[in-house]
């Protein structure tokens, strides 16, 4: 019913997505109710938002700080737990109805398989953990009746573009891209970049990790293949184009020629209010879009020879298997290395695509050979890091 609310759970509360997700929860009380919050490091603002929204749990993931959080929240009846393990656990409590996965990278993995085999609609932030093992989570959706709501906000804007759509199939999507901080610029300029030119996005201020994804066209690579699963797609239906206004958000394309497209400023909090909120569209104070502000909205080829990451996935979807995941588990290292000045900014794709040349593939992987798929490729990806 849609006047009841919501009981939500957000793994990831500290993070940009995990913020924005609570202040859409603060503007709506009637609407939502928080029931668990987790963190990896932020104990402090773990505490804060567990004093404000009143959980009925937190977990800290890095189990050091469990005394810190524990004093903190005694005097409030709010359960507190520690480690990854006690993440993919409180996802099951009988009490929530909707997780947001927020979580950073291949972390995210675990914690959805248990929220879905518990039931829970998942609000889908973390697109990694579709770029990992999409054929096994979107079975396992389909057999415990769960619905994916995207949070990314190129997904948003296609899930938007098909409400009322029913069955009328897809001729292709496309997805925009604001081409980051390094649009224009050839290889040769590409070598010296420093980590914090990486970081700053023109359009959308993000975590790290997503960030330096989008420098590179990584972030779009994930994307293609996040979508695929969403939306049933093949590789041959997914389009990316760059759009550096990032006022349109993606579109779908229909068999009678029509294309749809959802248009907005760039803000997270819409598609994140979107997922938790639908089908309802709730209200909202956000900045309205001004036309008369954008005089021309541009579009133009993805340069994939200089970002070479977007063409990477591409191979990674059509071959399938562990590809993709060998594909996350080497940019995840990539971007760490970079980040730690250990890497240069070109050598990100050079490492995933050795990785992808050396790990062993495997046509249906099971959740075990996705684990073992993951290690191993971090491992062999740190030491090729140490040749390069
Ligand atoms: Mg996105």
């Amino acid at each position: 019913m849609l006047s009841e609310k919501k009981h939500i759970a957000i793994l990831g509360s500290t993070g940009s997505i995990g913020t924005q997700a609570l202040e859409v929860v603060a503007a709506h009380p009637e609407k939502f109710e928080v029931e668990v919050l987790t963190a990896q490091n932020n104990a402090q603002l773990l505490i804060e938002q567990a004093r404000q929204f009143k959980p009925n749990a937190v977990v800290i993931a890095n189990e050091t700080l469990y005394e810190q959080v524990k004093g903190a929240l005694l005097p409030h009846d709010i359960k507190v737990f520690a480690g990854d393990n006690a993440i993919a656990s409180v996802v099951q409590m009988d009490v929530i109805d909707i997780v947001l996965t927020a979580l950073v990278g291949y972390s995210g993995l675990q914690p959805t398989i248990k929220a879905i085999e518990a039931g829970k609609n998942i609000a889908l932030a973390n697109k990694e953990t579709l770029v990992v093992a999409g054929d096994l989570i979107t079975r396992l959706a389909r057999e415990k009746g769960v619905n994916i709501y995207p949070v990314d906000s190129e997904h948003s804007a296609i899930f938007q573009c098909l409400v009322g759509e029913f069955d009328n199939p897809i001729e292709k999507i496309i997805l925009t891209a604001s081409g980051g901080p390094f649009r224009g610029k050839k290889r040769e300029e590409l070598m010296s970049v420093t980590k914090s030119q990486a970081l700053k996005h023109p359009n959308w201020t993000m975590g790290a990790k997503v960030t330096i994804d989008s420098a590179s066209l990584m972030n779009k690579g994930l994307e293609v293949i996040e979508a695929k699963w969403l939306f049933g797609l093949k590789a041959d239906q997914i389009e990316v184009i760059v759009h550096p206004q990032s006022i349109i958000h993606s579109l779908v394309q229909f068999r009678d020629s029509s294309i749809k497209a959802q248009l907005g400023l760039p803000d997270m909090r819409l598609p994140i209010q979107f997922a938790l909120g639908y089908p309802e569209r709730l209200n909202a104070d956000f900045p309205r879009f001004d036309f008369s502000k954008y005089p021309s909205l541009t579009f133009e080829k993805p340069d994939t020879e200089t970002f070479r990451n977007l063409a990477l996935a591409f191979e990674a979807l059509h071959r399938g298997g562990n590809m993709p995941c060998v594909l996350n588990a080497a940019n995840e290292v990539a971007v760490e290395e970079f980040l730690n000045d250990r890497l240069g900014f070109l050598q990100m794709s050079e490492l995933v695509e050795q990785c992808m040349k050396k790990i062993s593939f495997v046509t249906n992987p099971s959740l075990q050979d996705y684990i073992e798929t993951n290690r191993e490729t971090r491992a062999k990806a740190k030491e090729i890091t140490k040749q390069l």
